[in-house]
């Protein structure tokens, strides 16, 4: 795999949905041959280090309550909208019919908000709620295969746009600017930015999450149930055959990749109860995954931070904390990353060949 080289105006550490959606930003704006993205993991591989194959993955109410997270998760349900409209097969993006209840604690302005965009958006009556649930709505969602979503990003940034992927663990931050060329660095690293070098972040923590993977082609509902101590999902997989993804657990501060047959079998009875689908059709098992959440005290962090390179200040841009909502988020979060630097891309913009604009 390729190195580092003097063209990587623009360096993204991390090949997460969180590093792929800022290089996705960057190269619809035209930047994609001055990228380089540097990860010690790639979409395909498997890691407890690397969360993003381990998502449902959806698009749920299951977000902060603060206006950041509500506009990020609007900008990600517009562009997982464009994907699974204009492109679903290819990108594993698909709409699907969805109910989210919770027991207490209902997050009425959230509810307000999300209700001005989500499709086909429904408050249900009472009298249809299951026994100790308070609140529930129905919608139209996202639902994403995260392991073929990632490859399908990594394959069209390299051949659409030109992005550079270089295998590397970095030993700090401060090497990504290993060129002196190099005007930007994103720092999309989840996890690991609570112990990377020239990181640090004490607030990073992890959330432990165990899901279960079955084959159920006669699943077709995505289902949410959001307890007080407990949040209990059923995700149907987009371009899998059928197979559909079964939850799960928040577990904060808990970074166990181990997985547990007793959460199995608590997995399988709460969706059991859950569904009416799996009670009509018992799903076939087919394995079963822990993967950690990069989560941070006070929600994600999309800051600019300035480092001393050899005498001269860089660019820093901090992307990550996204918790358990890197998919619906990630693609706001991009956009908000790429615009806290316009002013060095206007400076990469005027020393680019004309012909890569
Ligand atoms: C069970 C489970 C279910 C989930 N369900 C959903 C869902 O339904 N919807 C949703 O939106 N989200 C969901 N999530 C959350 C989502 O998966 C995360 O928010 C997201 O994957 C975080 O992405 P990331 O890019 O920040 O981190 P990662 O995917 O972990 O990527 C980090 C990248 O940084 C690289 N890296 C780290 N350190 C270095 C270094 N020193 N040098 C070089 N490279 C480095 C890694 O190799 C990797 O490429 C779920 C997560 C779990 C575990």
């Amino acid at each position: 795999m390729a190195s580092l080289s003097s063209n990587d105006s623009i360096v993204i550490v991390g090949a997460g949905i969180i590093g792929l959606n800022v290089a996705l930003v960057l190269s619809e704006r035209g930047y994609g041959q001055s990228i380089a993205v540097v990860a010690e993991h790639f979409p395909g591989d498997t890691s407890l280090n690397y969360t993003s194959p381990w998502a449902g993955c959806n698009f749920s109410a299951i977000s902060g309550t603060d206006a950041t997270a509500l506009r990020w998760d609007r900008l990600g349900y517009d562009h997982l909208s464009r994907l699974a409209s204009v492109r679903s097969e290819e990108a594993y993006v698909h709409w699907t019919p969805s109910i989210e209840l919770w027991d207490e604690d209902v997050p009425r302005d959230k509810i307000q908000h999300m209700s001005e965009y989500l499709r086909d958006f429904r408050i249900l009556p009472e009298a249809e709620l299951p026994k100790g649930v308070k609140f529930a709505v129905s919608f139209t969602t996202l639902t994403v295969n995260a392991p073929e979503h990632i490859k399908y990003l990594h394959r069209r940034l390299q051949d659409q746009y030109g992005v550079r992927f270089v295998r590397k663990r970095l030993p700090s931050i401060q090497s990504a600017y290993a060129s002196p060329s190099t005007k930007i660095v994103f720092n999309c690293t989840g996890i690991a930015s609570g112990t990377l070098p020239g990181v640090e972040d004490p607030k990073c923590y992890p959330t432990r999450g165990q899901v279960v993977l079955v084959k159920a082609p006669h699943i077709q509902t995505n289902m949410m149930r959001h307890g007080a101590d407990y949040e209990t999902y059923v995700i149907p997989r987009p371009g899998s055959n059928g197979n559909v993804i079964l939850g799960g657990y928040m577990q904060k501060r808990v970074s166990d990749g181990s997985t547990y047959a007793f959460e199995v079998e608590s997995i399988l009875a709460r969706t059991r109860d859950l569904s009416l689908e799996i009670r009509q059709q018992e799903p076939e098992l087919l394995g079963t995954f822990a993967g950690l959440r990069p989560s941070r005290e006070g929600g994600a962090r999309v800051e600019r931070d300035e480092v001393v390179i050899d005498g001269q200040k860089c660019a820093l841009v901090h992307n990550y904390g996204a918790g358990g909502t890197g998919f619906q988020a990630g693609y706001g979060m991009a956009l908000e990353s790429v615009a806290i630097v316009e002013d060095v891309l206007h400076q990469i913009q005027n020393s680019m060949p004309r012909a890569n604009l």
